[in-house]
């Protein structure tokens, strides 16, 4: 009779099966009542699977990951439940869990509104108050046919057609609501309370564009109300944030059809970008040559790098003179032209290379997001040619550099994770094994934790990422660090080592920021536009109060241009509230007043963007103000 390891190692045993309920109503009614899905000897099973035989057992709720999924999928079954009830002629595709949420794929003559959600929304929450029992039945195939043939399901019979042979069919039962299903789910709706639908989009049925389109129906699902509560808190502000809203808002750039994926940066855009690359080449291409390669580059250097091969989908080609070209995807290889320029020694080495360069990635329409999934977009880009043996070193002194860059904009909560070699990749395990070992060592010694993503590793090396933590918690992949034995080897480089023998150095790849474009991106997302007067493409404005002062406003102006500000003028013939209401829609740090007194007394009156009356100051002493924050950069400033 069984008896259950638990996974703190404790023992219980029972004189007959128990389902994985029972066993936690036999450790305690609260256990029982909050589990969702169990864990048999590492297989994730429902709550009423019985456990015949001795085994380790864990049992979940929806504080572990694996059970709120459960909760998540078992949502997806209780919509296509009440939209069988709402509208009987559905056909209903698949409805698997993402993340924070799920989804469902249908077909309806007349498709769904996002008004529709709400009545869909409602009947769900019908459903899931009536505590009704979900029930799970493995049956032969040919039962599974008949069931959704007999329920007029085309996507499911088809999906019946496809599950291999061997393989077990399972069918929960929502009441009169019939899924199929791997599961696990859970067996009572009760856990089904904290769940919102989010919106509709197409879908193409097995997302083939030859297939007809589908309508996919969103939502999000929680372990408690006060979970889905703070998601949806979490959305509305990312929505405030959205760049592709602020960005025309505030004139710093825009998209237009003509060139998908592609930024028109405006003036003050264009403000912002060159500080953010001006503080790049301080902060980190010291040390490096800066360079420039072309745009255009022939064919055959791009099938001798391998780019051709494995990234020939993402290239944008192009010919002419009977010639083909890439537009390059990637700067790599012209580096390795500079490196192989000129015969190289070991005393050159490490030989470092950066540039700002532009690259043009054929990146599929639908995943296009704004600045932050472009199709031409500016890589903080170098590499680092050098011996084996000074490989940790310089690691080493990337990661410091990458850490302190996040920093100075700001973001504190950096997440490391090392990417393992994938399955299509060139280069020996020999190789790999070496450069490997070096990214563990150099991270190792820094002390940092750091995650281990087996096959997510580049076709050519295995990588460092930096991931970046927002204010609100989103997380937005940033810098890598690449070693690359494959690619110097490829193209030729090599370099006379100590005992006059031509060797090929190893490769470094690296970025810190990634794309300049998708960083600024995330810079207006994560100040909601309100950009700190370091980033801010207008540190101050200068209005004054009537035309009187319109002379005494141009020397406040012209005075800080002099020394390096960045300065509006405003001498419309407008009501003071009124510019003042203008640019702080704009979201400029410092508004300066000019007016009778100012001109008197020889000061400026000073309101920042939060509305807080800074009072009237000396040009010396605003100067010195507007100093300080910016030296802050995007600091905090520290207590004290
Ligand atoms: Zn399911
Ligand atoms: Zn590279």
């Amino acid at each position: 009779m069984p008896s259950v390891t638990l996974p703190d190692n404790s023992i219980r045993s029972f004189d007959s099966p128990v389902t994985v309920e029972e066993l936690a109503a036999d450790i305690g009614s609260g256990l029982a009542k909050a589990t969702v899905a169990g864990r048999i000897d590492g297989r994730l099973v429902d709550a009423s699977e019985l456990i015949v035989a001795d085994a380790r057992v864990e049992i979940l709720t929806v504080k572990d990951q694996e059970g709120l999924e459960v909760v998540r999928h078992s949502c997806a079954h209780l919509l296509a439940h009440a939209l069988k009830q709402l509208y009987p002629e559905i056909k209903l595709a698949i409805g698997p869990v993402i993340e924070h949420g799920f989804y469902y794929d249908v077909l309806l003559e007349d498709p769904l509104g996002e008004d529709d959600l709400i009545k869909v929304e409602t009947r769900m929450t019908e459903l899931a108050k009536q505590n009704y029992t979900v029930k799970r039945r493995v049956v032969e195939r040919a039962e599974a046919a008949a069931v959704f043939k007999d329920r007029q399901e085309p996507y499911k019979q088809m999906l019946v057609n496809g599950i291999p042979d061997g393989e077990v069919i399972a069918l929960y039962e929502h009441e009169e609501y019939i899924d199929m299903c791997r599961g696990p789910h859970v067996t009572n709706t009760r856990h089904l309370n904290a769940f919102k639908l989010t919106k509709v989009a197409g879908a193409y049925w097995r997302g083939d564009s030859n297939n007809e389109m589908l309508q996919r129906i969103y939502g999000t699902a929680w372990g408690s109300k006060k979970d889905l509560k703070l998601h949806l808190h979490q959305l509305e502000e990312a929505e405030k944030r959205n760049h592709r809203k602020i960005g025309p808002q505030l004139d710093l750039f825009h998209f237009q059809e003509e060139a998908p994926g592609m930024v028109f940066w405006h003036d003050k855009g264009w403000k912002l970008f060159r500080t953010v690359k001006d503080h790049v080449r301080e902060a980190c291409f010291a040390g490096y040559d800066e360079v420039d390669t072309p745009q255009v580059l022939d064919k055959t250097l791009w099938e001798r790098s391998g780019h051709w091969d494995k990234f020939g989908d993402m290239i944008f080609a192009t010919q002419s003179d009977r010639r083909e070209y890439a537009i390059k995807p990637m700067n790599c290889p012209g580096h390795v032209q500079i490196f192989n320029n000129k015969l190289r020694s070991y005393r050159d080495l490490p030989y470092r290379v950066a540039e700002f360069g532009v690259v043009h990635r054929n990146e599929p329409s639908g995943t296009l997001h704004g600045l932050l999934r472009a199709r031409r977009f500016t890589q903080d880009d170098a590499h680092i040619f050098c011996d084996e043996e000074d490989l940790q070193r310089e690691v080493g002194i990337l990661i410091d550099l990458t850490f302190k860059v996040y920093e100075d904009f700001g973001f504190d909560d950096i997440a490391v994770a090392l990417s393992l070699r994938p399955e299509k990749r060139v280069g020996s395990d020999v190789l790999w094994d070496k450069s490997e070992n070096a990214l563990v060592t150099a991270l190792k010694r820094k002390g940092l934790d750091f995650a281990v993503q087996p096959g997510e590793g580049a076709f050519y090396g295995p990588k460092i990422e930096f991931s970046l933590k927002d204010s609100i918690g989103r997380v937005w992949q940033c810098g890598t660090v690449q070693v690359d034995f494959s690619m110097p080897d490829r193209l030729g480089a090599t370099f006379v080592s100590e005992d006059g023998r031509r060797r090929v150095p190893v490769m470094i790849h690296r970025a810190i920021l990634g794309s300049l474009e998708r960083f600024i991106g995330v810079l207006i997302e994560e100040h909601a536009g309100k950009l700190p007067p370091w980033l801010s493409p207008v540190q101050a404005v200068v209005m004054n109060i009537t035309d009187k002062y319109a002379d005494y406003a141009l020397e406040v102006s012209e005075s800080l241009k002099k020394h390096g500000f960045r300065i509006d003028l405003d001498l419309r013939n407008e009501k003071i509230g009124l510019k003042i209401r203008e640019h702080t829609l704009q979201k400029v740090p410092f508004l300066l007043v000019v007016g009778q007194r100012e001109l008197e007394t020889s000061t400026i009156s000073v309101r920042a963007l939060d509305g807080d009356d800074l009072g009237s100051m000396s040009m010396e002493e605003f100067e010195n103000r507007l100093n300080q924050a910016i030296e802050l950069r995007c600091r905090k400033q520290r207590e004290g």
